[in-house]
Parts: structure tokens; C-alpha cells; sequence
């Protein structure tokens, strides 16, 4: 059973319409959606409650995050400034990312929805939860807003499972965008441990300057414990298994977290706009599965999942159904309507082989 954590302000926040994320183009005769738009979400809670699965799945209500809850990773000055930013009308925050006035309370319903998620696995009202919830978390930084995200929702799950006395939390984030936000909450800690997979694009603006190369490994007493696996454009789902065995599985179980949580984007998928890899809903229940049999080892099943990306507005529903198969270890039950493109396991190998030349000196690779 997985329980599903919701909250209806996550479709308040408006990100509006244009070419892609620029303004409207008079060319056009239609307008995009923007890529994070609500659609996309509604359709998830669609597929997982009309599916095959929604007889393991058990809906919660998700809340709002409080001021303080927001305070804990990001700096006060930051969270008013957004608070204010949407409460005059919104605009553009940064690069790429839009707010209306309905921003604030679905920023507050993400954060929140994801901090109840955690508190009922940590309370061991369920052993494995959802949070879908939008706006996404993993690229906003402590005092910076960056790619869709305002508040960095898995990194406050960590932070306050921590304050609630778990001991070690491993964050896993297969976004197909590298969880620079997380990131940087976490790289000077040994407490929480940050292990993103992604695809290397190049820098998109200042504010989103490319990150996560394989170097980038923490500071301090943290050093190790930031893990970046850099896949190559066009990796499916031979390579994603392949990184997580060679690198992910061996690094999170030396670290022995108590608490596994998972920044769970579905825009590595082969359809993605925002993505240029070739993951298939059959390797999306793999990561799902593979994310189970570390929980079963390490955190005494405990897993919580919270929505990132994943802007093909319907096959990333299809994805999260895959991998929340996977994550309970059934089958899904549903077909992959779109999966036809060929597969080359081998892929990513010298990436992954980087990936461990880099981690050497910290985990036995
Ligand atoms: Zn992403």
C-alpha cells in the first residue's frame, strides 16, 4: 500500500502560456501550456486512481507548510521576498519560472504535502508515500528560486526527518535535471546523503548555471557524501539500471540510511520536452524496484517519494504509475503505449565509469 499525499492548491499555481517558457509568439495559431502546468499533475492522480494500482494506493490530505517549516533550509529574507513577489500578482521570479497569486499556497501545499508525507512513514502510519505536488522542489536553492521550483520540498523532508532524530537520510533524485537545490542544502553534511542522476545539457542562464559534474563531491565533513552521476543525452533504460547498481545501490547501502526519500522526476522519459533521454515506463519500474530492495535492506522499507519534473503530459503519468509499481513490487498492469525505441545498455558506461573514478577515494566502487 502506498499512501497518496494531495492537496488541491497545487492546482492554483498559474504558470500560463507561451512558446514553451517564453512569452506568447504571434506566429503560432496555439500557445503552449507552459511545461509545469497543472495539467500534468492532474493527469498522475488520474492514471493512479482510475489504474490498476488503485487498490494498493490510499488517498491522504496533504497541508500546508508553515513560515518556520520553510525557515528551516531556506534564508527568511528569501521566503518573504516570494510571499510578496505572489501576493502582489506574481511575474516572472527568475528565469523560466512564473508565478501568479495562487503561487504562494501551492508553494506552502508542496512544501506542507511533502512534510506530511514524511511525518506518516516516520510515524509508521505507512511504510512508503507519495507527495505529488507541484510547484517542484529540487533546484531552488536556500535564497534562490531556479528552474520551477521555489522551495526546495525533499531537502525540508530531510531536514526535519533529521530533527525528528533519523539518524542518516539518503536523498536519491532521478529528475532528468540535476538536483543542484538539493545540492547545495546538504554539501557540507555527512548526515544526509545526496545522490542525483542526470542528463548534462549545459548552462541555461545565470541563474541556472550547469552543475553536477561527478567532481562535485561535498565540503568538509561532507565530503563523499554528494554523489552526481552524469548520464550522456540519449540514455534509456539499460544505463539508468546500470548507474544505479554500479554506483547508487553500492554508495547508499555503505551509507546505511535509515530514511530513503526520492526527488522523483518522470523527464528522463523518451517523450520529454524538457529531456533528451530514452527511459521507458518498464525502466522506470526498475528504478521503483531497485529503490524497494534498498529500502528492504537499509531504511526498513521506509521511502518516501515526492513529484519533480516530468512534462510529457501524459506519458510522465504512465512513468510515475510504472515506477510506483515497481516501488510496491507488483506488476503494473498497463501497457506502455508509446515504448518502440531501441535500448543500449552500454550507453552510459564511461560516464558511470567517471562517476567512480570520482567516488573511489570515499566508497568501495
Ligand atoms: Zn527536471
Amino acid at each position: 500500500m502506498i499512501d497518496l499525499f494531495w492537496h488541491d492548491d497545487a492546482l492554483r499555481h498559474d504558470t500560463g502560456s507561451g512558446l514553451f517558457e517564453q512569452p506568447p509568439s504571434p506566429l503560432l495559431a496555439e500557445q503552449e501550456l507552459h511545461p509545469e502546468n497543472a495539467v500534468r499533475i492532474r493527469n498522475m492522480k488520474a492514471v493512479l486512481e482510475r489504474g490498476p494500482l488503485a487498490e494498493r494506493i490510499r488517498r491522504r490530505e496533504g497541508r500546508h507548510a508553515t513560515v518556520a517549516e520553510l525557515e528551516l533550509v531556506h534564508d527568511p529574507a528569501y521566503v518573504e521576498s516570494i510571499r510578496r513577489f505572489c501576493r502582489d500578482g506574481g511575474g516572472i521570479v527568475t528565469w523560466s519560472t512564473p508565478v501568479g497569486e495562487g503561487s504562494w499556497d501551492a508553494a506552502l501545499a508542496a512544501a506542507g504535502t511533502t512534510l506530511a508525507a514524511c511525518e506518516a512513514v516516520l510515524g509508521g502510519e505507512t511504510d512508503v508515500a507519495y507527495a505529488l505536488v507541484r510547484p517542484p522542489g529540487h533546484h531552488a536553492q536556500p535564497a534562490q528560486a531556479d528552474g520551477y521550483c521555489l522551495f526546495s520540498n525533499v531537502a525540508l523532508a530531510a531536514e526535519c526527518a533529521r530533527r525528528s532524530g533519523v539518524d542518516r537520510v539518503a536523498i536519491l533524485d532521478w529528475d532528468v535535471h540535476h538536483g543542484n537545490g538539493t545540492q547545495e542544502c546538504f554539501y557540507d553534511r555527512d548526515d544526509v546523503l545526496t545522490v542525483s542522476l542526470h542528463m548534462r545539457h549545459g548552462a541555461w542562464s545565470d541563474a541556472h548555471p550547469q552543475t553536477g559534474a561527478p567532481d562535485e563531491v561535498g565540503r568538509g565533513v561532507g565530503e563523499g557524501f554528494n554523489v552526481n552521476v552524469e548520464l550522456p543525452p540519449g540514455t534509456g533504460d539499460g544505463g539508468y539500471l546500470r548507474a544505479f547498481e554500479q554506483v547508487v545501490a553500492p554508495v547508499v547501502g555503505a551509507f546505511g540510511p535509515s530514511l530513503i526519500l526520492v526527488a522523483c522526476g518522470q523527464d528522463a522519459n523518451q517523450f520529454d520536452p524538457n529531456g533528451r533521454q530514452c527511459v521507458s515506463m518498464e525502466g522506470f519500474r526498475r528504478l521503483g524496484e531497485a529503490t524497494r530492495a534498498l529500502a528492504a535492506e537499509h531504511s526498513g522499507g521506509r521511502t518516501v517519494l515526492a513529484q519533480e519534473g516530468g512534462y510529457a503530459r501524459s506519458y510522465s503519468a504512465y512513468c510515475l504509475h510504472a515506477t510506483l509499481a515497481g516501488v510496491l513490487g507488483v506488476e503494473p498492469g498497463l501497457d506502455d503505449p508509446c515504448a518502440y525505441l531501441p535500448d543500449d545498455p552500454g550507453h552510459a558506461d564511461a560516464a558511470i565509469a567517471s562517476v567512480q573514478e570520482a567516488l573511489r577515494p570515499y566508497w568501495s566502487l
